[in-house]
C-alpha cells in the first residue's frame, strides 16, 4: 500500500471544476492583481477568523514582516518566539534588523508559553510572537495577560492554524494585536502558489497594511512611507474563494483521522491513548493532544500536521518510506542550532524541550483524503518496527 505524506491532487479532484471555472474567470477578466476576487476573499475571511480586518498579501513570510515593520521593528528591538518554528517566524524579525530571544516550548503542545515568555522579557522587547504549531493554538489567555502587563504588542503566527480554536472558542490569529496566515499549498488552507493574509481589529493598522503592500501609496504614485510590493495575486484569492466552503469539511476529515490514529495506534498495543508525556514499554509511540492539560476542555485542533512521537525516529522514518509510507521531519534543527543565528550565542542546554522535539517528533500523513485503510497500514507499520515479532 502507498500512502504519501500529502496528496494534493486528491483534494484538486474534488473541486477541479469549481476550481477551473474561477480560474478561467480570473484569465477572461484579466483583472489580475488584487481586484474583485480579493476583496471577496478579505471580506470571508474577516469574518472566518472573527477579525474585523483581513489584507490579503504575497506570503505568510511577508504577512509576518509586513506585521513587524508596521509596529516599527528594526535594530535595536527585540522580538520574543519559540525556538521551534518554521524559519520565517525568526527570519523575517531578523532580516528587520532585530533580535530574535528566543524560547524553549511547552511538551505536549510544543508551543511557546506564558512562562517561557515572562523570563524573557527585557526592556528592547517591542513585540512577541506565539506560533500556533501544527494546527493548535498555544494557550493564549497567560501569553496575553503577561504581554498586556508589560504593554507589548502580540503578533500571532497562524501560519498553520487557519480556523483552529482556542478552548474558549476564540479563533487562532484574531487574539493579538496582529494575526498572520499562510496559503503555501500544504497548508490546510492553500492556494495554487505563494500568497498569506494578515487580519487586524485596528482600524489604522489595516490602513497602514494596505498601503504598505502597494509601496506605502495612499493613492497611486504618491507615496507616505516606503512599503513593498506585497500584493495577492487575483488568481490565488479566485482558488481559495473556492477553497474556504470545504475548510471545515477538511479540518473535521483530519480530526477524523487523527481520532482513527490513536485508535490504531492503540489497537497495535503502541499507545495507551492520548496525554501521555513520557516513553515506557507500553507507550513507545506519544500522541499529539487534543485538549489542555490541567482544564480537560476541548481546543478545536485542525491537525496541519499530525505529529507523533518516537525513539530511534530516523530509522523508524526509513523503514516506513520503505513500506511506501510518506512521513517528515518538522523541525530537526530550532532556531537556537542555526547557522545563521550563531551570532545570538544562544545556550543548546536552554531549549531541553525543543531539542526533544527536533529528536523524537514525525509528521504522518493526515490530509482529508486518506482511508482507514491507509491510517491502519501506517499504525501496523509501526508496530512492526517497534515490536518485530
Ligand atoms: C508556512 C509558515 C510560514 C510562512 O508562510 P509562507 O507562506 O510559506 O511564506 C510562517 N510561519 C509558519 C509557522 C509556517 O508554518
Amino acid at each position: 500500500m502507498n500512502v504519501p505524506l500529502l496528496d494534493l491532487r486528491a483534494q484538486y479532484s474534488t473541486i477541479k471544476r469549481e476550481a477551473e471555472a474561477a480560474i478561467l474567470h480570473i484569465a477572461e477578466s484579466q483583472q489580475l492583481i488584487l481586484g474583485e476576487e480579493v476583496q471577496d476573499l478579505e471580506n470571508a475571511l474577516a469574518e472566518y477568523c472573527g477579525s474585523r480586518f483581513a489584507i490579503g498579501v504575497s506570503s505568510g513570510t511577508d504577512a509576518l514582516l509586513m506585521a513587524l515593520t508596521a509596529l516599527n521593528i528594526g535594530p535595536g528591538d527585540e522580538v520574543v518566539m519559540p525556538t521551534y518554528s518554521f524559519f520565517a517566524t525568526a527570519g523575517t524579525v531578523a532580516r528587520l534588523g532585530a533580535k530574535p530571544v528566543l524560547t524553549d516550548i511547552d511538551p505536549i503542545t510544543w508551543n511557546i508559553t506564558a512562562e517561557h515568555i515572562e523570563r524573557a522579557i527585557t526592556p528592547q522587547v517591542k513585540a512577541i510572537i506565539p506560533v500556533h504549531l501544527y494546527g493548535q493554538t498555544a494557550d493564549m489567555r497567560p501569553v496575553l495577560e503577561v504581554a498586556a502587563h508589560h504593554n507589548i504588542p502580540v503578533i500571532e503566527d497562524a501560519a498553520q492554524s487557519i480556523g483552529a480554536q482556542y478552548h474558549d472558542g476564540r479563533i487562532a490569529g484574531s487574539m493579538g494585536l496582529m494575526g498572520c496566515y499562510s496559503f503555501y499549498p500544504t497548508k490546510n488552507l492553500g492556494a495554487f502558489g505563494d500568497a498569506g493574509l494578515v487580519v487586524t481589529n485596528d482600524e489604522e493598522l489595516a490602513v497602514r497594511l494596505r498601503q504598505m503592500r502597494e509601496h506605502g501609496a495612499e493613492q497611486r504614485y504618491y507615496h507616505k512611507f516606503v512599503g513593498g510590493n506585497f500584493r495577492i495575486d487575483a488568481i490565488q484569492a479566485a482558488v481559495l474563494n473556492v477553497k474556504l466552503p470545504h475548510l471545515e469539511t477538511w479540518h473535521e476529515a483530519r480530526r477524523r483521522n487523527a481520532d482513527l490514529y490513536a485508535q490504531a495506534f492503540m489497537d497495535c498495543g503502541l499507545s495507551e491513548g492520548k496525554g501521555i508525556a513520557k516513553f515506557d514499554e507500553k507507550n513507545p509511540v506519544l500522541l499529539p493532544l487534543a485538549s489542555w492539560r490541567s482544564s480537560g476542555v476541548k481546543n478545536y485542533h485542525i491537525y496541519n500536521q499530525y505529529i507523533v512521537r518516537v525513539q530511534q525516529r530516523d530509522e523508524l522514518r526509513d523503514f516506513l518510506a520503505s513500506r511506501g509510507i510518506g512521513s517528515q521531519v518538522y523541525y530537526p534543527a530550532p532556531f537556537h542550532r542555526q547557522e545563521c543565528f550563531a551570532y545570538l550565542d544562544a545556550k543548546d542546554a536552554d531549549f531541553p524541550m525543543a531539542n526533544e522535539a527536533a529528536a523524537t517528533t514525525l509528521a504522518l500523513p493526515i490530509y482529508p483524503e486518506l482511508s482507514p485503510e491507509q491510517i491502519k497500514y501506517v499504525a501496523q507499520t509501526f508496530a512492526e518496527f517497534i515490536c518485530p515479532q
